[in-house]
């Protein structure tokens, strides 16, 4: 008997169980404090009425046999699957079909499963800091080599430095010989809350269409774009369906954390070593997963209705208030940072020189303000904290003064 050595790679805990049990042990020995947390990006908004009355009928269907639903199809509804088109991509211009969407229940999964389709020989580039699950996911597959705790990055992985002083964007350039075969790419992106302009994200495009390299956009965010020249979707960008994945989520966009439902496109043009990686994963789907629930299917249907669609839009600019307020706060008591204009982080630069970790327990230990270690996002996260927007504004607005109070003490 053999278990999978792969999992003996990933250093120390998954970030927020970690983060959890100090806030713990905090909490047990300081019962009557009030600790407030921007740590984890879980929205606190209610879901919109139109939302719950459509689940709630889809509900009332299961009662009837007429109208009830057992398995669906795996990769989703086509009822859904057209209201995306119809509602997310022409109006961007962007044409694809029902068979190009897999719905499935979050990006998480998706982001995970994703690098099934790649060879274990292939050679990943992934940001430096990233959402921890892209990372993650390849370790445990055995594709990233081993981890190197001196200099804290992976045999295997090429790393794409994101840094102050590349503004946190990276252009394409690897060494030679050090090609990257999947690139993954999230803009606006968690945890630094930058975006990628148009221009900047074509380059990346060109680069994969140069290399027959994949990309692997993760659009988690897109829904707090503000300005202009930043795309919502990577196939704005010239030849993006012949070299890359997009993956969007309801969480954030619909306040849907909770219901559990994403969706990946595979545009058919993305053809690889003459294999279609949409055939691939039509084939993948049902062998893994027999599709999301029916109830929050109807429930995601819901969002593109205007009324609710109107709340939800109230929704995210109540979470630009508070991205908004803390940006004010910080440019006024000049605390650096970045982020917070097309994104729901703020990447806020430690004090003092301190670890993330270090002002981590400060902030907990005298001013019982949670928020998440930028370290823990990787090496170029030392030293910087993130801060999520979607608290309640009276909780965001408490924060940010207690952060400011004591920044410079
Ligand atoms: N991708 C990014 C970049 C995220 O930050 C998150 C959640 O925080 C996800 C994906 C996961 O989304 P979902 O709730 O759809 O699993």
């Amino acid at each position: 008997m053999k278990i999978n050595p792969n999992f003996n790679r990933l250093p120390g805990n998954y970030l927020f169980n970690h983060i959890a049990e100090k806030v713990s042990a905090f909490k047990e020995g300081n019962p009557d404090s009030e600790v407030i947390k921007l740590s984890i990006g879980d929205v606190t908004q209610p879901l919109p009425r139109g939302v719950v009355e459509a689940m709630t009928q889809a509900g009332q269907e299961q009662l009837n046999s007429e109208t009830f639903k057992g398995y669906g199809p795996s990769t989703g509804y086509p009822f859904l699957k057209q209201a995306i088109i119809v509602h997310s991509y022409q109006t961007l211009n962007i044409d694809l079909s029902e068979d190009d969407l897999f719905i499935s229940d979050g990006s998480k999964t998706d982001a995970g499963a994703i690098q099934e389709l790649f060879s274990l020989e292939a050679k990943i580039a992934i940001g430096d800091p990233a959402y921890p699950t892209y990372i993650d996911s390849n370790v445990m597959a055995g594709r990233l080599g081993h981890y190197d705790d001196m200099s804290q990055s992976w045999s295997e992985l090429i790393t794409i430095p994101m840094t102050v002083d590349n503004h946190f964007q990276a252009v394409p350039d690897f060494d030679e010989g050090e090609q990257p075969d999947v690139i993954y790419i999230c803009s606006p992106n968690n945890p630094t809350g930058v975006a990628m302009t148009k221009d900047q994200l074509q380059e990346w495009v060109d680069y994969a269409i140069e290399h027959e390299s994949v990309i692997i956009f993760d659009g988690a965010y897109e829904s707090f774009i503000q300005d202009d020249h930043i795309p919502h979707s990577i196939y704005e960008c010239e030849g993006a369906k012949q070299c890359a994945i997009e993956m969007r989520s309801f969480s954030k966009t619909a306040g849907f954390t909770g219901m559990r439902i994403g969706y990946t496109v595979l545009p058919k043009e993305l053809v690889i070593e003459g294999q279609s990686l949409n055939a691939m994963w039509t084939r993948r789907q049902p062998t893994k997963f027999n599709g999301t629930s029916y109830i929050i299917q109807r429930a995601a249907l819901a969002t593109f209705e205007p009324e609710v669609k109107k709340e939800l839009k109230d929704n995210i600019v109540y979470y630009q208030r508070n991205a908004q307020h803390m940006v004010d706060a910080f440019n006024d008591a000049r605390i650096e940072h970045y982020g917070g204009v097309n994104a729901p982080y703020i990447w806020l630069k430690t004090p003092r020189d301190l670890s993330s970790w270090e002002y981590f327990d400060e902030l907990l230990q005298e001013s019982q303000v949670v928020i998440t270690p930028g370290s823990g996002y990787g090496a170029n996260g030392e030293g910087f904290m993130r801060l999520t927007a979607f608290g309640t504004y009276e909780d965001t607005v408490e924060a940010t003064q207690r952060i400011v109070e004591t920044y410079y003490k």
